[in-house]
């Protein structure tokens, strides 16, 4: 069985929208998470449910296993999904994520959407021996058609691995 490429999923500034111009507010819904309100993009539902049959989905998220508790439900999406959990601030050597991006990882092939990359994300894609793309969003909009579109060709110009 081929192993499909992993996507490493950010929900806040991907899924979770803010700081749109509420005349112009993208279609998505209201819920409430643990007490905080957040804005779940329909859109970005919509290509995670498409991306799914290219990417093996895992939460990249401070939501941790929070993620499958309203994520799937509220987006339609098949569930529950892989998550990473984060170090602690002390053990952290660089981005708060990479230690345990990098850890799924192994050397799979692996694409990562999220709005906070820093430099040490992209040095470490630059280094990977594996092919690896990080797509960047913006919060007011998240993953829209220029992301899905993105990564899908990516996906499929991999070499076919076994
Ligand atoms: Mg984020």
């Amino acid at each position: 069985m081929p192993h499909k490429p992993i996507l490493f999923v950010d929900v806040d500034g991907v899924i979770s929208l803010w700081g749109f111009d509420h005349d112009a507010r993208p279609p998505g819904a209201f819920t409430t998470v643990d007490g905080i309100v957040h804005f779940l993009s329909a859109a970005a539902g919509e290509h995670l449910l498409e991306l799914g049959e290219h990417f093996d989905l895992v939460w990249c998220t401070g939501w941790k296993d929070r993620a499958n508790d309203y994520l799937p439900h509220a987006l339609g999406l098949p569930g529950p999904l892989p998550h990473l959990e984060f170090g602690t601030p002390a053990e952290r050597t660089a981005h708060w994520k990479l230690d345990a991006v990098r850890t799924y990882a192994q050397d799979r092939p692996a694409a990562w959407i999220d709005d906070a990359f820093d430099d040490s994300c992209h040095a470490w894609a630059a280094e990977r021996g594996a092919p690896t793309l990080l797509v960047a969003t913006e919060p007011p909009t998240g993953l829209q058609a220029v992301h899905a579109d993105r990564l899908r060709r990516w996906a499929g110009a991999l070499p076919l691995t076994s």
